[in-house]
């Protein structure tokens, strides 16, 4: 569910032929003098995705320029959650004489948009409806068969609505509606919907929420990444969409909730699968006094190549001081094609800290022999545990190892030497499958043969090569499943290398 800013909401609402109050945007503090002078003394509002704004001093009512220059300098140098104000509304004063609810609101039970209305504002819908139900009327809306204005009058009678301004009323209805509908907003509420003295119904205020697989019809909401993310998109959650938006095997769903933070604060990389699992293991993390510097889901099945580019972008995370993963206990898919991202990820970043993994369900043992054995030559120290072992003993186990700090292997871990490639292909998701013969002639194992999930390879002349053409399996049948980089790195061989490009992630991102 992506949000609008309020501002954005209240152009789309003027657009369908509601009123909203005059008003201008406001981006730096020299914008100041040109608004005042339009609009005069007015209502300041920052353009942030939290409610409650009033109480944390984020809506001002400058009388004069100077006051409106201090509240713009004041509300554009906070941050909410670690994230920088940016934007501010100055609208124009309201005289108002009385204040209403108005919303669409998607009701999934019934698959459609449904009206509501309260002829009480201030407050939020649930609220209103609990202490003043007499006040409310909910109507479902068929978007083929919108409603006359004349059809909402017997209901906005019956919430003690009267007189002149019923027909105002309902056309400014009809209007939130059609503005709905057309926008695929899945929330539009205006709360609250004022009548100003003057007689004149206006939206002082707007919540939109888009349908997150309707953005990409929606260029011109510029939303950047379809997802409730409650901030701007920050430079590595543009990465991290950059990797998901066109791959569809899978989920990978990755929002940075702290920043600004220091080496020993006790934040970590999360690496969660699946909603409710993924809570949970926060959840247990937070009884030991960590904090998460991000959350993240890979879940539905997707490929070891998804997996590693969470676990790299996870781990680019600067200033973590550790790395936890854990999801829902018993996953249907095969582990060790998580366990072949996250090691591919942990031998080319060897991070100087403890790493933690739950790998609950399928082939969990040979997952845990993986993630362990491949990490052993590694800076980092690395556990994992499968489905009998609890996110809270998992959570304690990252706690333990925290506490004694790294143990100290005394091993140089460089890179491996670069190779000289005799065989490459392209992947699907614009990587590279390459093979170094001179080390796969002398490899007694091929073992990247067994184990290449695609079963694409054969072996000709004593090396690997594809099976099927390249364009073939650059167009999905090689599965990225990673087996001929990480179990040929297990046998200590080396010949098998994939790369994975992460667009943006290559340059460094703090
Ligand atoms: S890629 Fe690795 S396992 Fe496969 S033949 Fe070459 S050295 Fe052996
Ligand atoms: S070639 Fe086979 S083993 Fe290698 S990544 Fe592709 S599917 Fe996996």
């Amino acid at each position: 569910m992506s949000k609008l800013f309020e501002y954005q909401g209240k152009k789309l609402l003027e657009a369908g032929g509601f009123k909203i109050p005059r008003s201008m945007i406001i981006k730096s503090i020299s914008d100041a003098e040109e608004v005042f002078e339009e609009i005069g003394s007015g209502v300041l509002k920052a353009q942030v995705f939290t409610t409650g704004r009033a109480a944390l001093g984020l809506v001002k009512f400058p009388e004069t320029l100077k006051d409106l220059h201090t509240y713009i300098g004041e509300m554009l140098s906070q941050s909410i959650k670690g994230y920088k104000i940016e934007t501010l509304l100055f609208e124009e004063k309201l005289d108002i004489k009385q204040e209403y609810f108005a919303g669409i609101i998607l009701s999934t039970g019934k698959s459609s948009p449904t009206l509501v209305f309260s002829s009480k504002g201030g407050s939020g819908i649930e609220e209103i409806v609990s202490k003043y139900p007499e006040s409310v009327f909910f109507l479902d809306i068929n978007p083929d068969k919108i409603p006359l204005p004349f059809e909402l009058i017997p209901l906005l009678k019956d919430t003690g609505i009267s007189g002149r301004i019923l027909n105002l009323l309902s056309s400014s209805l009809i209007s939130l509606i059609k503005t709905a509908i057309k926008n695929e907003a899945k929330s539009l509420e205006i709360n609250p919907l004022v009548l100003t003295k003057e007689g004149k119904i206006i939206a002082a205020d707007c919540h939109m929420t888009v349908d997150d697989y309707a953005v990409f019809r929606h260029p011109e909401f510029g939303i950047e990444i379809a997802r409730e993310l409650g901030h701007p998109p920050t430079e590595l959650e543009k990465i991290a969409w950059a990797v998901e938006k066109d791959d569809y095997r899978g989920t990978f769903y990755f929002i940075q909730m702290e920043q600004n933070f220091k080496k020993g604060d006790g934040v970590l990389g999360f690496h969660g699968a699946g909603g409710g699992g993924s809570m949970m293991s926060m959840d247990a993390l937070q009884t030991y006094g960590y904090k998460v510097a991000n959350f993240c889901d890979t879940s539905g099945n997707p490929p070891a190549s998804k997996i590693y580019r969470a676990a790299k972008i996870i781990l680019s995370q600067k200033n973590i001081d550790g790395y936890f993963g854990s999801g829902s206990g018993v996953a249907s898919q095969e582990q060790f094609h998580s366990a072949r991202g996250i090691v591919k990820a942990l031998r080319e970043v060897d991070p100087d800290f403890s790493v933690v993994f739950r790998l609950g369900g399928n082939s969990e043992d040979k997952a845990i022999r993986i993630l362990e054995d491949y990490t052993k030559d590694l800076n980092c120290s690395v556990k994992c545990f499968g489905k009998d072992t609890s996110v809270t003993e998992c959570a304690g186990e990252m706690d333990r190892m925290m506490k004694e700090g790294r143990e100290e292997r005394g091993e140089d871990i460089t890179n491996p030497e670069p190779h000289k490639f005799d065989y490459s292909f392209y992947t699907v998701t614009g990587g590279t499958v390459s093979f170094d013969y001179s080390l796969c002639k002398t490899c007694l194992s091929k073992v990247c043969i067994k184990e290449c999930q695609g079963g694409i390879l054969k072996e000709v002349n004593g090396v690997p090569v594809l099976n099927i053409t390249k364009t073939e399996a650059t167009s999905g049948k090689c599965t990225e499943c990673l087996a001929c980089e990480v179990e040929c790195l297990a046998i200590g061989n080396g010949g098998g290398k994939i790369f994975l490009p992460i667009e943006g992630l290559e340059g460094g991102v703090s």
